[in-house]
């Protein structure tokens, strides 16, 4: 039977955690999202991030640059940001127009801001294994296997993906709870060999349905990370999510085939439902701690 690794249990859990600990502090925590342009995927993201901010307490303030800044000028927005004690984290949200060195704009978030673990001194922290900001989708992973008790320690787990924000961080945090990683990419060959020998398996590599049965080993824990729309009929008839596909007229896959994986998984993170509640949590949960931190070295 496939036990389904619902994230939405696992997320609210999480912010059920963080809202005692907001209310102890002696100052609301502060979250700045620095929004450049009208993206629309980022301004739904957003949003849901402010929201979340709002129904735990914390402060947000919402800060929407010209499609046009220069690097320079947002480079002096992060600085005065940086600068104000109230704002405990600084969210920059990806992507930026192609004029801005995004680069040296994450680089110039200050490492004690940074509420996505994505500078090069809180991943410096994650691979020396001390505490600060991990990257949120791959530490919610982390927070799913723990809360469904999916044993890490000694187990042989395939990250299939190696970007900077789920992938590598993802196979740091694995290998922190005792786990013996493989990570593959786009030139690993036998891929699906590789990720047959999983235990655990997280597929993040956005190509849709991609990992199928013969990626899986009979019993693993699959985790699909992928968040792909497709509005093609035939796909969607093709991964059993037709009914779908004919109310909404496209439907989101992960990079899991969600046929194949029921027949030979023991565990799966559903597309929707499974990894995509988690990232936000951990935002929060970042800002919070970060907010603590700052509150209590004064
Ligand atoms: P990314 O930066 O595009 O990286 C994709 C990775 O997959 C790369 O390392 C690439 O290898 C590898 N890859 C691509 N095709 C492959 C293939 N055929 N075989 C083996 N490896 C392959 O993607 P990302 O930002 O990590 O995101 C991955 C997926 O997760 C996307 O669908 C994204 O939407 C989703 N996502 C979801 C959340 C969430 O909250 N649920 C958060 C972040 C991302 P190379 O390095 O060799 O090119």
């Amino acid at each position: 039977m496939l036990q389904i690794l619902d994230g939405t249990v696992v997320r609210d859990q999480i912010l059920a955690g963080l809202k005692p600990r907001v209310h102890r502090l002696p100052r609301r925590p502060g979250l700045a999202v620095v929004l450049v342009g009208h993206d629309p995927a980022s301004e739904i993201y957003v949003r849901g991030k402010i929201k979340a901010c709002g129904e735990l307490g914390i402060h947000s303030e919402k800060i929407t640059p010209p499609e046009t800044i220069t690097t320079k000028e947002l480079l002096a927005i992060i600085d005065e940001l940086n600068h104000r004690p109230e704002i405990d984290g600084i969210l920059v949200q990806m992507p930026l127009p192609k004029q801005v060195d995004s680069r040296r704009i994450l680089e110039s978030v200050e490492p004690g801001k940074d509420p996505d673990g994505f500078h090069p001194v809180n991943v410096g922290n994650l691979v020396a294994g001390r505490p600060a900001p991990r990257a949120c989708t791959p530490a919610g992973i982390i927070e799913m296997l723990k809360y469904y008790r999916i044993p890490m320690d000694g187990r042989r787990a395939v990250v299939l993906g190696r970007s900077d924000i789920v992938g590598k961080p993802m196979a740091l945090m694995l290998l922190q709870e005792n786990a013996t990683v493989t990570i593959c990419h786009s030139r690993t060959m036998n891929v699906a060999e590789e990720c047959r020998r999983a235990d655990i398996l997280v597929a993040a590599i956005g190509r849709p349905a991609m990992v199928t049965s013969e990626f899986i080993a009979p019993g693993a824990t699959v985790v699909d990370v992928g968040q792909n729309r497709l509005v093609n009929r035939a796909d969607a008839v093709r991964l059993g999510k037709t009914e779908e596909f004919d109310r909404k007229g496209n439907i989101l896959v992960g990079d899991v085939h969600p046929v194949d994986v029921a027949h030979v998984a023991a565990a799966y993170t559903p597309v929707p439902g499974g990894v995509g509640p988690l990232t936000i949590a951990m935002l929060m949960a970042n800002t919070v701690a970060l907010a603590e931190r700052h509150l209590c070295s004064g």
